[in-house]
This record gives structure tokens, sequence and C-alpha cells, in this order.
């Protein structure tokens, strides 16, 4: 008799294990599922390949209307501790909807993708999704499930730079301050710190207000570190505008940057002093850089940007960071842009990073980033690239 229970073939049970390192997928559990057994040639196992949508008809969460091969799909399952997957099917698993249970899913895959690399994943939480519910056209109506690298692309004046302010704004509330487009701003930001978190953002008349777990607050202690890199050939003139963008004192921006070339091992390869101003030699670039008022507009990009990457990992060992670039094409030649992107994909150490570009970049350098492509259309909901990329990766 033909069952409608989707249950999981063997090797699609593997692949989820699998794709999980064999862990708990809750990502403030993450406990081993696989290890040594009662006896010396046993093993044993605590790990469950959970269902997202239900396998039956009537089961937690439903089918989400998903034919059974498809919930019987590595898409739909989720790799969890026995208690945990007890937990998330607990009252019909009201507590722990579909998305929930994705979202756990590419955040743990997320980490996983670090770890791989050699890299210990972010030790206090995560910025997972940024919703957008009222704003200016462009911007209104966008959903973006964040991962660790992220990639917004668009034409100019499609929002990408107010998004920018707006995921800066929790830690440094003058990105969004007195900005005319915010009058009707609606949004949220998610992150775990491990438990999910949400900050609302409402400004009906212009006046933006900060809601913390439903509770309207005239400040709440920032959920993560932001540092913007952003400026124009008038704003960055020399070290001093590069302390002042990344709200550093003078003696702690050298002691930053000093310690750039050992940390970031990108362009900038050796710093001195000559009279407290700081002397750079840049790879594969003649000469040394004097950051004072003479100072070249594209090379003081180039260590504001390494700067800023020296200073996120050192925030990420003790606080969520997320390090934002606005457009750095508009101030770099392009192939020291894909060299700064290999950079970050490599370098980027336990931050997550978020470029905003109008450029059309290369595949071989957007590899391994989740893109959102910001387009003219008002009211248009933006939907993550996160699935489609990690079911790239592992084909
Ligand atoms: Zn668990």
């Amino acid at each position: 008799m033909p069952s409608n229970r989707a249950e999981f073939p063997v090797k699609v049970r593997r692949i989820i294990a699998e794709r999980a390192g064999y862990l708990c997928s809750k990502p403030d559990c993450r406990k081993p599922t696989f290890g040594p057994g009662p006896g010396p040639r046993d093993a044993a196992c605590i790990g469950v390949a959970a269902h997202i949508y239900s396998a039956a008809p009537g089961g937690p969460r439903g089918t989400g209307h998903l034919a059974s091969e498809r919930r019987a799909d590595v898409a739909n399952g989720i790799w969890l501790c026995q208690d945990h997957a007890r937990m998330v099917d607990t009252n019909n698993g009201d507590a722990f909807p579909a998305k929930l249970l994705i979202q756990w899913r590419s955040i743990h895959e997320s980490f996983l993708h670090q770890e791989m690399r050699g890299i210990a994943p972010p030790p206090v939480g995560l910025i997972t999704e940024v919703a957008v519910r009222g704003g200016p056209g462009d911007l209104a109506s966008r959903k973006l499930s964040l991962s660790m690298l992220n990639l917004v692309q668009g034409a100019n004046e499609t929002g990408k730079s107010m998004l920018l302010d707006l995921l800066a704004s929790p830690d440094a509330p003058h990105y969004l301050s007195g900005r005319r487009w915010i009058d009707g701003l609606s949004a949220e930001i998610r992150w775990f710190d491990p438990n999910p978190r949400t900050l609302h953002l409402e400004a009906p008349a212009g006046q933006m207000r900060l809601i913390s777990e439903d509770r309207s607050t005239p400040v709440v202690s920032a959920p993560y570190r932001a540092i913007v890199v952003r400026g124009s050939q008038t704003s960055l003139r020399s070290h001093r505008d590069l302390a002042r963008e990344l709200g550093l004192s003078e003696q702690l921006f050298i002691e930053v940057l000093a310690q750039v070339p050992q940390r970031v091992r990108g362009l900038v390869i050796e710093v001195t002093q000559q009279d407290s101003v700081p002397i750079v030699r840049l790879d594969g670039l003649p000469g040394p850089l004097r950051c004072d008022e003479s100072a070249s507009f594209g090379r003081m990009w180039i260590v504001f940007l390494e700067c800023a990457i020296a200073l996120a990992q050192m925030c990420s060992d003790r606080e969520s960071t997320l390090l934002l670039i606005d457009e750095p094409e508009a101030y770099l030649h392009p192939q020291i842009v894909y060299r700064l992107f290999h950079l970050l994909g490599e370098r980027t150490s336990r931050f997550q990073t978020l470029v905003v570009s109008h450029a059309a970049l290369p595949a071989d350098v957007r590899r391994g980033w989740s893109e959102f492509e910001f387009k003219r259309r008002p009211g248009i909901s933006e939907s993550s690239s996160l699935h489609s990329q990690f079911s790239d990766r592992a084909r």
C-alpha cells in the first residue's frame, strides 16, 4: 500500500547528517551526535534527521503543501540531537516554525563553511535577517536572510546604501537619524545571541524609535558592532579621518593599523611612523604612502578597508560584528576590488560582512557569497539566495 509518509531514504538521511557535520544544527547546541559506543567496537549515534515540514499530513508544521517526494528530500531535513528533535515537534511544532528551522540550518552551515577552513565560528551570535515592511519605494518589502558573506548588487538609487544605513543604525544611530528618507520606515533586524532576538525600527514621523523585545526604548544596547567602510575623496584625507570613520581615537587607530599586515595579510605589508604620521607600504604599488593630507585617495581606501577588517577581527572575539562596505569599486581599481573580495572570503573570520556594489563582479569573485539583487521595482519582495547557494555547493 503506498504510504503518504515521506520518510527520508537512508542515503538522504546520511547526506543530511554529513551536511551538518554530524553536529546538532541548533545554533546554540551544536552537540556531536556521533561518538564512541559502549564497547570498543561500537559507535553511538544520538542524532536525528528531523523533518522541517512534516513527514505525514497532520504532523508538526504541516506539509507546507509539498508533495511527499519533496518532503523526503534533503532540502526538507535538519540534523538535530535527540533532545532538540523532540523539542521542535512538541505542541505540533508551534513554537518552531519551518522558517526558524531553515534559518538554524543556514546558520549552522555558515558556521561549518568557516570551520572547514579552520576558522572558529562567531562566539556570540549572528545577524540572520533584515526585513523591511515600510520605507522608501525601493527598499520597502525586502527581506534578506544574511549569512557570513553577503553581497548586495544593483543599480544606483535602488536602496542598497539605505540598507547599509539601516544595518549600521542599531550600533550607530546617526546613520539613520536626520535622514529624510526614514519617514515611515518600519523594519526588523533579527539575530541570534544565541536565542532568537528581534529589534524593530520605526520612524512614524521621521523620528527613529527602537523597539526591543516589544518594549520601546530610547536606548538599546547594540545587538552587534557595526563597522562601516564608506567615504568620499573629501571626507578621507588623512589617518585622522580614517580614525574618525572607524570610531577610534587617533592613537588607537595607529595601533590597529600596526597590526594590519600580520592580521589581514592583504595589500598593507608594512606600517611605520614618521612625526606621528603612519607610513604604509602597499604590496605591488610603488613607493610608501604617507597617510596625511597629501595621501592618494584610492590607496587611503585600501588602508581604510584593511584597518576595518583588522578591527572587525578584534571586535569579533568579544561581540557579534558586522562589517559594512559601501561600493568599493567606486574608489578602487577592479583588480584590487577582486583581490579584496578574495581576501574577505578567505580571511573573514568570525564576523559577518555585507558589501554593497553597483558593479557586475565576475562569478569567481562572488563564489561563496550570498547574493541579493536590488532592482528598481518598488514593493517587490527580495528573497534570499541562501538556499540556491547552499544547494549549488552541494552539487
Ligand atoms: Zn541539540
